[in-house]
């Protein structure tokens, strides 16, 4: 009998319970019961929901984040929160979101308890993303000086709930090696050196789990998806050696890619089950049933969590046969990772296209397929043959679907050739044109694009998405509010404007609205951290531009003004990376398509008279593969796909691009392959040190180095800005250099804003005058 389990399932609700439970408590608005009877009423529906498994996931709940969970469980909490006497979990959520002075001082009991715990302000943990996710988790520090000591109350009480509603219970932790490798030594300490005294605690709580009569305990190691080098396989063997005389038994979980080279450490740990990811990993498998050792389960992924189609259970059960053959009872069906990747219930979706909602599976209906799979594989296809045969209906809708394919937008990509992605001259001779066209002054200035979203542009927006404002109110609303943009932007004097972004929700969804190809979902909501969520839009098909998407708005914002206005586009890269993918082709496949479409879009801005034209590429980072032997392949398509989108304009027409993070020691290369003109990014907090990723020879186009940080409502300083500015200028020729904040405005207030920009331009002016 092969058995089903899963590794983890989303914690935010269907319709998001536990964000609005997380926001209402922070804001003071209810109390920690109230919280905490939403976390208890979430976990009890999704063992629910997870009823018919073999074996259910407990402590994969979190009221923020599973690893910050663990770094409690192991005692590991960063010394500013040491001492904290009150309610446990506000001390979590303080390591979780931070604590700003006034913030502290105004919520905490009569100030007594601030000065009692010194607590005048606590910065968060840092965050960071989980593996190849778009989840973020809260970093674990470390120092030389690190001690920990087991709190196991969050695992038992959970362990203890689900025992009581008759849950199959299977605890779920992170497990030593990955914990370590996840976090930061704070004073350049050696983190393997801790893993001796690491080691003591996971087995205690192991002891204390088995204490409680649990026989299976999820160990996720997802570390062994990656490149390790000799220190870290040996820690995996330490660890696991140590923790072999614990009486639970251990699956160690692998997800998110291929174990490669360390199939053979992964397949001889002494644990009693390995999870391998059956989706990413595929190739791991065969070579891993020579491999591991006859007592072992193996655990297949067979399922995906990390997109919404439905699994092509015929297809899996053809490959899975075989394998179920050999292994009898030592097979483990699962998804190939936690769900915690998809959104929870397709049918909450009430408004998504017939069609496409047909083809697809959220968290609940992939537990379904499962269990479908494992009949299937227990008793015969037979017994499922109804299962089957409406699965097999659905793919094939969707295989041959002419929403899905467009004949036209293939042929498009076939005849894509290097020319498409060359400008036609040389960046040095396209400068010259545009600066004589453009006449800018030294160190010119600009944003990136949006301005403040004030709550008028949210409500015109949402009573036009409702009916209840028609086009032309809508239009009206919005040529209002750039207008206003304009008007401020050229009181400040700034010297290239934007139009300010009103009319976009979010710089992916708008466009994926206006491409077909694209569908919305209302609650497809996933985690990204805390109580934070994100909806990504779904791409279904071949991807065509049905008719410009941002001319009209720019158009009009360029007729207010004489200074030059910057078209607004996002990058195909970001959009792909934003975006649930389609598993029928190769995501280098439809990043190309959309490269097409925005091409499209640049080329319609360029005739319509506009001269600048900033393509966003936030996310071309975040798509790195996990193993770096597979960058290259990732970079070369990521790149061609901008140079696609980007190079078909003019010399004249001058291009930017913009990146919101500040890591680009790695792939400065492909960064300056790019080719944008201008390119503008994050640097402000890192104090301009960063441009020795830019300086000289690596980087040979114009730079616009963010001189403040707009995630902070502070106002920043024209001495300030004057000083990085110079420390710019060390780096890179001042010629090449311009004058912007970090990123977009749009979280900002008018009147923070405001002030800020004045003390950029008053600075850009300094160093026109200095430099
Ligand atoms: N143009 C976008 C904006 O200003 C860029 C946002 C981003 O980089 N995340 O909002
Ligand atoms: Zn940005």
């Amino acid at each position: 009998m092969v058995i089903t389990h899963n590794l983890g399932y989303p914690r935010i609700g269907a319709r998001r319970e536990l964000k609005f439970a997380l926001e209402a408590y922070w804001r003071g608005q209810s109390s920690q019961a109230d919280l905490l009877a939403t976390g208890a009423d979430l976990r009890a529906r999704h063992w629910a929901d997870q009823a018919a498994l073999g074996l259910v996931p407990v402590g994969d709940f979190s009221y923020y984040d599973q690893v910050l969970d663990m770094s409690f469980t192991l005692g590991n909490l960063p010394e500013r929160v040491q001492g904290f006497q009150g309610a446990e979990l506000d001390n979590y959520f303080r390591v979780a979101r931070g604590r700003s002075a006034a913030v502290a001082e105004a919520a905490c009991c009569g100030g007594a308890h601030a000065e009692k715990h010194g607590d005048g302000g606590v910065a968060a943990g840092e965050m960071t993303k989980w593996f190849d996710t778009n989840y973020h988790y809260i970093v674990p520090e470390f120092t030389a000086q690190t001690r920990f000591a087991l709190n196991p109350e969050r695992l038992l009480a959970q362990l203890a709930e689900a025992r009581a509603q008759g849950v199959k219970a299977k605890p779920v932790i992170v497990g030593p090696v990955t914990y370590l490798a996840l976090g930061k030594a704070k004073d350049g300490a050696e983190k393997l050196a801790l893993l001796e005294q690491l080691l003591p605690v996971y087995a205690q709580l192991l002891d204390r789990l088995a204490a409680e009569g649990v026989e299976w305990v999820q160990i996720d190691e997802p570390l062994l998806v990656t490149e390790l080098d000799a220190d870290w396989r040996h820690a995996f063997n330490t660890a696991y050696h140590h923790l072999k005389i614990c009486k639970p038994k251990l699956l160690l979980a692998t997800y998110f890619g291929q174990l490669k080279d360390n199939a053979h450490l992964a397949a001889n740990l002494p644990v009693a089950g390995l999870h391998v990811d059956a989706i990413n990993g595929r190739e791991d498998v065969l070579p891993l049933l020579g491999l591991l050792p006859a007592h072992k389960v193996l655990s297949l992924g067979v399922v995906n969590g990390r997109n919404i189609w439905k699994t092509d259970l015929a297809a899996t059960l053809d490959w899975l046969e075989p394998l179920a053959e050999r292994l009898g009872d030592r097979l483990w069906l699962a998804p190939s990772c936690s769900l915690l990747h998809v959104p929870v219930d397709l049918a909450s979706e009430e408004r998504l296209d017939a069609n496409v909602r047909s083809w697809l599976a959220f968290a609940r209906q992939k537990l379904d397929e499962l269990a479908v799979l494992a009949r299937a594989i227990n008793e015969g296809r037979d017994a499922v043959a109804q299962e089957l045969a409406t699965n097999q209906a659905a793919l094939a809708a969707r295989r041959a679907s002419p929403r899905v394919h467009n004949p036209a937008v293939k042929a498009a990509v076939a005849r894509i050739d290097a020319q498409l992605g060359l400008r036609e001259s040389a960046y040095a001779q396209r400068a010259a044109k545009q600066a004589a066209l453009l006449k800018l002054p030294a160190f010119p200035t600009t944003t990136i694009g949006s301005f403040p979203q004030t709550s008028e542009i949210r409500q015109a927006r949402s009573e036009f998405k409702a009916g209840r404002l028609d086009a032309a109110g809508y239009q009206r609303a919005m040529h209002a509010e750039i207008e206003r943009s304009v008007r401020e932007q050229e009181t400040l004097g700034l010297d290239v404007l934007v139009h300010g972004e009103a009319e976009r929700n979010d710089m992916v969804e708008y466009f994926g609205e206006q491409l077909e190809g694209y569908a919305f979902s209302q609650f497809g909501w996933v985690q990204s951290y805390g109580s934070r969520c994100v909806k990504p839009p779904i791409l279904f098909g071949d991807i065509s531009r049905p008719q410009p998407m941002t001319v009209a708005w720019t158009t009009f914002a360029q007729s207010l003004t004489s200074k030059p206005m910057k078209g607004m586009l996002t990058g195909p890269v970001t959009i792909l990376n934003w975006s649930f993918v389609r598993d029928d082709q190769p995501r280098a496949a439809s990043c190309k398509q959309l490269a097409l479409a925005i091409r499209d879009e640049v080329l319609d801005l360029e005739r319509a008279g506009v001269r600048v034209i900033q393509i966003d590429e936030a996310a071309l980072r975040e798509g790195l593969p996990l193993r770096r032997a597979d960058w290259k392949t990732y970079l070369d398509w990521a790149i061609e796909c901008f140079r696609i989108t980007a190079n078909g304009v003019r010399d004249e027409t001058q291009i930017h691009t913009h990146m919101c993070y500040s890591e680009f020691n790695d792939i400065i290369a492909s960064i300056a392959d790019m080719d944008a003109d201008v390119i503008t990014i994050e640097t402000s907090r890192s104090d301009m040190e960063l441009l020795d990723a830019f300086n000289d020879f690596k980087y040979p186009n114009q730079i616009g180095p963010g001189v403040y940080d707009i995630h902070s409502p502070n106002i920043p300083t024209q001495q300030h800005i004057v000083g990085l500015m110079k420390k710019a200028a060390e780096r890179i020729p001042p010629e090449r250099l311009w004058v912007n904040p970090d990123c977009g405005l749009k979280t900002r207030n008018w009147h923070e804003v405001i002030p800020a920009l004045e003390q950029m331009v008053a600075a850009a002016k300094t160093l026109r005058n200095e430099v």
